[in-house]
């Protein structure tokens, strides 16, 4: 079968979940045999999300090759089997960086370069780069249908009509019908201001997703079509939802992937669902529950730890429990010691990857909590590497430890800035504390060794692994006997042994610090094992607290 297209564009307003419902409608495609890539294209000048302030663009993704893209992606591969890397998340700034890179070679042979058609030549450039061996390319448009940043991608999609055929492409526009409580209706027309709105940039949209707070009644999807110029039974109603997870269950009661297959003309096995109605059932009937505590920075919490979150939710599932959050304000926790009575509450602690050094001596303070009272303990990189620092202060005494990250001057740099370090070609790259802030961390999938007897290896079952990266400084290796001297576990290495991944500490329920983001590989229908252990874990120390 030749590649076909689903262009996803959204309109009213952003935060519809553009994203979510791309990611649903590539699980009920695949469920139905096909195999699929996606390509988020994002309006702005950045070219990646790599520099951007989490708080105001959500987490950065990372991908296995390496990439620093947006949060979107980790709902494509939540969702499906698709693997994502560099070339399915693109910006303005990159198609930007491209062309002017082409023009300054002399590419263009003296010609005038202009938006149309250089610029959306490269923006379908990066479509058709997507097209091997896949039945479907699912593109989402990012941004709102109006702004003047996404013109030029929706003028690349508009002309790829014309280009791959009317037959293999297929346009969703997803739209808000607001319920208005006054006059106790559903109103229609800001979707028919944002499909006139496509269609004088000349996209007739095939497909209209609904978000909406009630189901859309039968008069309103006969107005909706009417007034949109589209099918009735191309009138999709997306009623927001307990979980997630039930998206690509709601959308296919509605007629979504039927109407998709069949505007596309490809003939498929009915889906099979039966996974997702698993996950949403497990969801719904809980037979434990259990709370875990996230410190962190109050501005980064929840936006920006997506993948995280989403990670103990299957850590829940694969223990049948559902997951109580607490987040805690490391901030707050650095100033007032009482917030610390808040911890008895907690049955696991978690401290995630994080940057800068606002907050630290909070997070720092908590993990000193959790190894002394013996409350399961998870920290992500930064969580990690402050797991070492606690432990160099209070329990081996090393006067003034300290990441060089907050302190460059620190007399104990246990955790230090690795001045040259191999990327995933095993290239020698190098950096330095004045170095430029893109393009300096190791970045991607890494290998590493566990070793057996670890909380670890008795998660994984197996002795190597591979992560994903997102980080600077290292464990520095000049005080690893030091360490192991006094209780520390290295579980994990870097093959060559140079690198410490997995730290963690004898005598304790489960307290494990991992320099990667396991975050980034949970799915739901397979959840992260070192998520899964740490909810068991926590599932037990509240039971055992219970005993006492
Ligand atoms: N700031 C730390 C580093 O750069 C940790 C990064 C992270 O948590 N992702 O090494």
């Amino acid at each position: 079968m030749r590649t076909k297209f689903i262009i996803i564009t959204g309109g009213v307003l952003s935060s519809l979940g553009k994203g979510l419902s791309a990611a649903s409608i590539g699980a009920l495609l695949e469920a139905r045999g096909l195999t699929i890539t996606f390509l988020k294209f994002d309006p702005y000048i950045n070219v990646d999300p790599g520099t951007m302030n989490p708080f105001q663009h959500g987490e950065v993704y990372v991908t296995d090759d390496g990439a620093e893209t947006d949060l979107d992606l980790g709902h494509y591969e939540r969702y499906t089997h698709a693997m994502m890397s560099k070339k399915n998340n693109c910006t303005t700034g990159k198609i930007y960086d491209t062309v002017i890179a082409k023009e300054r070679r002399g590419d263009y042979l003296g010609g005038t370069v202009q938006v149309i058609p250089h610029i959306t030549d490269e923006i379908k450039k990066r479509i058709f780069d997507l097209t091997d061996d896949q039945d479907l390319v699912i593109v989402e448009v990012g941004g709102t249908v109006g702004d003047i940043e996404s013109l030029p991608f929706l003028e690349a999609v508009r002309q790829l009509k014309g280009d791959v055929g009317k037959e293999n492409i297929c346009y969703i526009h997803v739209t808000l019908v607001p319920y208005i409580e006054t006059a106790g209706e559903l109103k229609t027309k800001p979707t028919q201001h944002s499909v006139k709105a496509l269609r004088e940039i000349g996209i007739q949209p095939d497909i209209i997703l609904c978000r909406t707070k009630y189901d859309l009644t039968e008069a309103v999807k006969s107005k909706i079509a009417l007034f949109c110029n589209v099918e009735k039974d191309a009138v999709i109603t997306a009623k927001d939802v307990e979980t997630i997870y039930e998206v690509p269950l709601k959308f296919h009661k509605e007629g979504l992937d039927e109407k998709i297959v069949d505007l596309l003309n490809i003939w498929t096995k009915k889906p099979d669902l039966l996974k997702w109605e698993e996950i949403v059932y497990n969801i719904k009937h809980p037979e434990k529950e259990v709370t875990i505590g996230i410190v962190g920075k109050y501005v980064d919490l929840k936006e920006s730890y997506k993948s995280l979150g989403e990670a103990l939710v299957h850590g829940g599932l694969a223990n049948k429990a559902l997951i109580n959050i607490k987040y805690i304000d490391s901030e707050a926790l650095e100033k007032d010691n009482s917030i610390i009575k808040m911890f008895s509450e907690l049955n696991g602690i978690l401290v995630p990857g994080g940057f800068g050094s606002r907050g630290i001596e909070g997070k720092i303070k908590a993990i000193q909590f959790a190894r002394e009272k013996k409350v399961p303990f998870f920290g992500i990189c930064l969580g990690m590497q402050l797991a070492v620092v606690e432990f160099g202060r209070n329990k081996i005494h090393l006067n003034d430890c300290n990441s060089q990250e907050f302190n460059q001057k620190t007399a104990h740099p246990v955790i230090y800035l690795l001045e040259q370090w191999k990327d995933q070609r095993n290239l020698l790259q190098k950096r330095s504390f004045n170095s430029d802030k893109g393009g300096t961390m190791r970045l991607g999938a890494y290998p590493c060794f566990l070793n057996e007897n670890t909380f670890s290896f008795n998660a994984y079952q197996k002795k190597e692994i591979s992560e994903r990266h997102r980080h600077r400084y290292e464990f520095n290796n000049r005080y690893l006997e030091l360490y192991e001297k006094h209780g520390m576990i290295i579980a994990g290495r870097s093959p060559d042994n140079d690198l410490v991944e997995i730290v963690e500490i004898k005598d304790h329920p489960w307290f494990v610090g991992c320099q990667f983001h396991p975050e980034f590989k949970s799915k739901p229908w397979k959840p992260h094992p070192l998520f899964r252990e740490f909810i068991k874990a926590s599932l037990k120390f509240k039971e055992d607290k219970k005993g006492e």
